[in-house]
């Protein structure tokens, strides 16, 4: 056994992470999912608990992933936030109201491509816009500006199958923000797309982050990819599912590929291990040392 490297304790906040965090705590709440079991009927009827009272909030304009091992109830909670699917107890509320079925004030990213194959890039984000009444001149000047913000306003007569993965989940996000979501629920947006245009994606979605009035719910299965996008981490744990920890990550904005290094970073990521792996589940609050395992 060999020490690795000295690391900070994830819990220690550099003052301009720790000043972040605390300005996006008095942020006006967004959503709340407080108590959220869901419960299903197995085949065999043996009751399966897919969530078990995950609760936790989401603030104006925050970053907020949702990680887990599979099993934990990562696409059941993304469900039941789109209101495809209700809980059997608990509530989610978005500004104070309880959600009860879909609704254009959440958008939708999903792994899968989305896009509709007979409408051309700009129509596709022109749909939203049409099905909510403006006329079509003013769809098309709002469609042409959001494909402006994903770097394929040129693209816009194109059809989704001239285009490659990380175009067409560009575009993806592009049809989700026009509709002007109060927020928007990414469900393993990248999960198809290879290394490269996974980080290119990635740093496509703090820009929009950066420039636009959007407050995000990302799933992932990716311990990089929660850390380097997110304010917070919630770390769900599997069977039941049920929320581990709540990771405010020490990792100082704007973020850069170095910090994938980072000492911060890297203990944000060696606790995440730890958790999903459930080597260890308590919180250390002094420094610390891994070593080899
Ligand atoms: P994840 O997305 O994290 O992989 P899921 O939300 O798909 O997790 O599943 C959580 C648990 O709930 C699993 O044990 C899964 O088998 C169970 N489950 C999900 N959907 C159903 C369903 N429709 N009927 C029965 N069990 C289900």
């Amino acid at each position: 056994m060999s020490d690795l490297l000295d690391l900070p304790s994830y819990l220690d906040h550099p003052p301009a992470v720790a000043a972040r965090l605390a300005e996006l705590a008095e942020r006006p709440l967004v959503m709340s999912i407080e108590g959220l079991s869901r419960e299903y009927e197995s085949d065999g009827g043996q009751r399966v608990t897919a969530l078990s009272h995950v609760s936790f909030e989401v603030r104006s304009r925050e970053l907020i992933s949702v990680i887990g091992p599979s099993g934990c109830g990562k696409s059941t909670l993304i469900r039941i936030l789109a209101g495809l699917d209700a809980p059997t107890g608990g509530r989610v509320c978005l500004d104070g109201h309880d959600v009860v079925g879909p609704g254009a004030d959440r958008g939708m990213v999903f792994q899968s491509y989305t896009l509709f194959p007979w409408l051309s890039v700009k129509k596709n984000v022109m749909f939203g816009l049409k099905m909510r009444g403006l006329p079509g001149r003013e769809a098309e000047r709002r469609a042409l500006e959001w494909l402006e913000l994903v770097g394929l306003r040129e693209y816009a007569e194109l059809y989704p199958a001239q285009l490659s993965g990380g175009m067409k989940q560009r575009v993806a996000i592009a049809r989700a923000l026009a509709n002007e979501p109060r927020i928007l629920l990414m469900d393993e947006p990248f999960g198809a797309l290879d290394a490269q245009t996974r980080s290119a994606m990635q740093a496509h979605l703090l820009r929009i982050c950066d420039t636009v009035d959007v407050t995000v719910l990302f799933i992932t299965h990716d311990l990089d990819e929660a850390i380097y996008l997110s304010d917070r981490i919630v770390v769900l744990g599997s069977n039941p599912g049920r929320v581990l920890e709540i990771i405010e990550v020490p990792v100082a904005r704007p973020r850069a590929p170095e910090q994938f290094l980072s000492a911060h970073f890297l203990a944000t990521k060696k606790r995440l291990e730890e958790l999903i792996h459930q080597r260890e589940t308590v919180p250390r609050r002094t420094s610390g040392t891994i070593r080899a395992a």
